[in-house]
């Protein structure tokens, strides 16, 4: 079978492999037959050779962690065959930590975990997976064409479900939320927001392209200003960029009694000058939270599933702004400036 491999830590080294072993019945029970993957930012720095740890006595590593697929059986009888699946990327670590120990991978503390396509486990770009019952998501059929949205919406569902635990240290009443970033997470972040009755603004740099209008179909407002010359403070700022200036300027411009979640990556090695003591000032006398949030555990991959079978379908298909067929497989990992969501179609 088809399998799309990097050798890990080798720069360019991305193959179609055509004769790719099938599935070892060790994964999991459920066989599943591949219909897409999604691809991301993570993706490029794997294939980058910055990232990506093949399974051990192994040397190529299957990418592709926004699985997609078809149960074509299922001998535990937890799905039926033909459902929409997809396969949560993070494993609980061996040992397990605390956080392991109860399910809560996404929170691990030890860093042992292992991830489909990334870290140890092999990825979903191959015409056929195999699944564990506790790791497979069951999709509503509505999704077939988008369900792929499902990895980048629990990343998203997960962020939601820790703010709103944070503002349960109080009483609370969120009215205005900030996403700064309007890639495929700001974008979800945004989707999850509007579905929680919160008035929404996107900020982005791009004044062209399919992000405004994707903003405005939302209902939400989009700007393009920098985060400091807005003329409101939110009560939640969903941070997207991973951009230091945006970072701390989303920190100032936040509200009392705010949360801001940050959820971008930063490169690191620049800096800027900031005044940290007014940043602390402000935190304190205002009540404010910043905290990170990466992943998702089982339930969050459910809310997201819920989330996404409730929005509007046509919406979710305008964030896949190019499929490509594996005929075409390395154009989906050129990145050009336009694209939200690249999605490579096993079915094509
Ligand atoms: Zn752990």
């Amino acid at each position: 079978m088809r399998a799309v491999t990097i050798s890990c830590g080798v720069p360019d080294s991305l193959l179609l492999n055509e004769d790719w072993p099938e599935p070892a019945p060790e994964e999991g029970a459920i066989l599943v037959e591949a219909l897409a993957v999604g691809i991301c930012g993570t993706d490029q720095e794997i294939i980058q050779g910055h990232y990506g740890e093949a399974p051990p006595g192994q040397d190529r590593l299957v990418i592709g962690h926004e699985s997609l697929g078809r149960v074509l059986d299922d001998p535990t009888g937890t799905l039926q065959v033909g459902d929409l699946v997809a396969g949560v990327v993070r494993h609980p670590d061996p040992l397990p930590c605390p956080s392991c120990a109860v399910d809560e991978w996404d929170m691990c503390r030890n860093g042992r975990y292992t991830e489909h396509g990334i870290k140890g486990l092999p990825g979903f770009a191959r015409d056929r997976w195999r699944v564990q019952p506790k790791f497979a998501v069951g999709l509503d059929p509505v999704l077939a064409p988008v369900g792929m949205l499902l990895e980048p919406t629990s990343v998203v569902a997960k962020a939601w479900d820790h703010i709103e635990r944070i503002g349960a240290r109080t009483e609370w009443k969120p009215q205005t939320v900030l996403v700064t970033g309007a890639g495929p997470i700001g974008l979800l972040a945004a989707l999850l927001a509007t579905q929680r009755g919160l008035n929404v603004h996107v900020l982005d740099r791009s004044t062209t392209g399919a992000k405004p209008d994707l903003v405005r179909a939302l209902g939400a407002t989009y700007h393009t200003v920098p985060v400091n010359e807005l003329d409101f403070e939110p009560d939640v700022v969903v941070e997207c960029t991973g951009a230091p200036t945006v970072v701390l300027d989303a920190m100032c411009k936040v509200g009392p009694t705010g949360i801001v979640c940050l959820t971008g990556v930063s490169s690191g090695g620049r800096t800027i000058d900031f005044d940290a003591g007014a940043l602390n000032r402000s935190l304190v006398l205002e009540n404010n939270v910043v905290f990170g949030s990466v992943n998702a555990n089982r339930r969050h991959w459910d809310q997201a599933a819920d989330a996404l079978a409730r929005a509007e379908q046509s919406w979710l298909n305008r964030l896949i702004t190019r499929r490509v067929p594996m005929s075409d497989f390395t154009m989906a990992y050129q990145h050009t400036g336009d694209d939200i969501k690249v999605v490579l179609d096993f079915t094509s």
